[in-house]
Parts: structure tokens; sequence; C-alpha cells
């Protein structure tokens, strides 16, 4: 398991329509790796193009607010259904330092494939039918800023840049 490189707005990784993945060996090694760099970086969803690969795989983990919690593992997910809507605050490992209220729907149905290649549906709502939109939003090249109103994103354009030009570098 290693820590990998968590990539920044500004990586054209970020804008990619990320691909299905065979559940082998190496798709299981990859995950042990997303696994630790979530833990490492303390955040509630990782998906693979944030650490570089347009694979269709992401988590949620709601450990650092329900220590009950254990990590859980969506690849090759398939939204079902949304329903309602909620108004949450939002921030994204991609984005330091950037939040924003975001409204998105309540409820999510998705069905995924865990990492021993089993397959299971999940109804969620709350924080964690937050973060499963906002992660498969990610693996189809889809940012939270692009939620953001025309103000904020002028308000936030600075940091943007500050990001973009430490991406290139
Ligand atoms: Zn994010």
């Amino acid at each position: 398991m290693a820590v990998l490189p968590i990539v920044l707005y500004g990586n054209p990784v970020l804008r990619e329509k990320s691909q299905p993945v065979a559940i082998d060996q190496s798709t299981k090694n990859f995950v042990a790796d997303m696994i630790a760099t979530l833990k490492d970086a303390q955040g509630l969803g990782l998906a693979a193009n944030q650490v570089g690969k347009a694979s269709r795989i992401f988590l949620a983990d709601l450990s650092p607010l329900e220590p009950a919690e254990d990590v859980r593992v969506f690849i090759n997910p398939q939204i079902i259904e949304t329903s309602g809507s909620m108004e949450y605050e939002e921030g994204c490992l991609s984005f330091p330092d950037i939040f924003y209220r975001i409204t998105r729907p309540e409820f999510v149905t998705v069905r995924a494939t865990d990492a021993s290649g089993k397959e299971f549906e999940v109804k969620a709502d709350g924080i964690l039918a937050r973060v499963i939109l906002h992660e498969y939003d990610h693996i189809d090249g889809k940012l939270f800023i692009d939620f953001f109103s025309p103000m904020a994103k002028e308000m936030i354009s600075g940091k943007l840049k500050k990001l973009k030009a430490a991406s290139a570098a």
C-alpha cells in the first residue's frame, strides 16, 4: 500500500471521462493505494482520477465523522436513482481551502462492485449520498466548481489560478 500524490485542479485528468475497469489484482492493488491515500488525507471521498488514473473507481469514507464507519469502495458504479434536494457545504481534496454550499439530490441509489468483486447496491442519504454524488461526478470529469454561482466563481478565481499554476509547475 502506498500513499499516492493527489492531483490538483488544473491537471487535465480531472476533466477526463473515466473508463470501466476489470476487477483484477492490479485494480485491487490500486484500490488499496487509494484507501491509503484517502486515509492519509483524512478526506471523505476520493476518485481514481484524483490520483491520476481515469478509471471508474471511487471511495467514500465517513469515518472522519463517524468512527464506526468503514471505507466503501465503488468500482464501475452506476447511479440508479436520485430524489429530493439538499444544500450542503462541500470541499474537495483537489481544491484545498475551497468550500461551497451546493444543492444536490438528498437520496441516491447506486450499484457498484466492491474490491472483492462482489456487486452491491446502496441507498444512501445525507452525507453519504453527498459524497457518492460528488465522487461520481469526478469519474465523469465533472467538478464541484461547475455548480458554483458566477459570483462564487469570481470570488475563488484567485485561488483557482494559484492551483492551476501549481499543477502546471
Ligand atoms: Zn472532489
